[in-house]
């Protein structure tokens, strides 16, 4: 049974609509979603980097407390997949699985009895707008993929306010000489602890190069305050930088030991000096670039500039 044959199933079985391609996690099969009994339900799919896994939203009337939701569900033992999630107004629960999905009429009452757990310590939506509290809103919307009851004035509103956030961040002015000292600092420091933790291990950690990415991008951002070409720039460079720093400091330690020669500026600088030469001959050189690149891009990737944007979108009408 594929996904979309697979939601309908859970969407007849839990009294949802399946609606393909919208949905809070994506993906082309959509989701099942709905409101029983005042509740905001969604049942989809969601995939990440350790498997695939059926996901449960169910949505309430804001509250204080969130813990009380968490208590609840913790008081009912329910063995299918676990608690992923608890907000002021939603809930979460994930069902992992390896190759077959959990059967729909499982995931059906699942989602039911999740529902029943949580019943005594929240409140459902009563048709009126969540953000408001006062105009009459009948119908789902979905806001960045998330069913939402809300206004058209308050949609507005929610526009506005994004719209402005994204003025104010254009308006920041990047403090460059800050994210230049911060990113070599950074790169500095993560080349050390490159070299230093590859002498101990006598291996060339490759992964390391994401993390000093990772690093190099964190410093870079908060000495300039925000995403710029400039950071886009010196990032990947600073990486590179570091890893090749951290080799070199490799290289003199594995020197030093094996010579039996205290450390000093003069033989650093005759590794950095010979350092194409040390690297091109083994594998891991070449490696240790490829990796400080992609731990660049990663870097790049995760420090992208944020996106201020809602997308309302009826139920029902993906292109719209
Ligand atoms: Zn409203």
């Amino acid at each position: 049974m594929n996904e979309k044959e697979y939601l309908q199933q859970v969407a007849t079985r839990a009294g949802l609509q399946h609606y393909p391609q919208q949905g809070p996690w994506g993906g082309k099969s959509g989701s099942a979603m709905g409101t029983r009994d005042g509740y905001v339900m969604v049942v989809g799919f969601r995939r990440d980097r350790r498997g695939a896994n059926v996901m449960i939203l169910l949505r309430f009337k804001k509250l204080e407390q969130p813990e009380l939701v968490k208590s609840a569900v913790k008081s009912v033992t329910i063995k299918k997949g676990k608690l992923s999630a608890v907000g002021n107004d939603f809930l979460r629960w994930e069902w992992k699985y390896s190759f077959t999905k959990p059967k729909a009429e499982e995931v059906a009452k699942l989602a039911e009895n999740l529902r029943t757990a949580i019943k005594p310590v929240t409140t459902g939506f009563d048709g009126r707008c969540e953000q408001c509290a006062s105009t009459s809103t009948p119908s789902l919307t979905l806001m960045n993929g998330l069913p939402t009851y809300i206004c058209a004035g308050c949609q507005e509103k929610v526009r506005l306010e994004l719209n402005q956030a994204a003025v104010n961040y254009e308006a920041i002015t990047p403090n460059y000489p800050n994210g230049l000292v911060l990113g070599i600092g950074a790169a500095a420091l993560g080349g050390l602890a490159w070299g230093l933790v590859a002498y101990a291990i006598n291996y060339i950690f490759l992964y390391g190069a994401i993390l000093i990415g990772y690093f190099v991008a964190a410093g870079v951002l908060k000495g300039t305050g925000k995403v710029t070409r400039f950071g886009q720039i010196i990032i990947p460079i600073l990486t590179v930088a570091s890893v090749l720093f951290g080799d070199a400091i490799f290289y003199t330690l594995i020197v030093m030991k094996d010579q039996h020669v205290p450390f000093s500026g003069k033989l650093l600088k005759v590794i950095v000096v010979h350092l194409w030469e040390i690297e091109s001959k083994g594998s891991s050189g070449v490696l240790s670039l490829v990796f400080g690149l992609v731990g660049a891009g990663y870097a790049l990737y995760s420090e992208r500039k944020p996106k201020f944007q809602a997308v309302f979108q009826p139920l029902g009408a993906p292109n719209a």
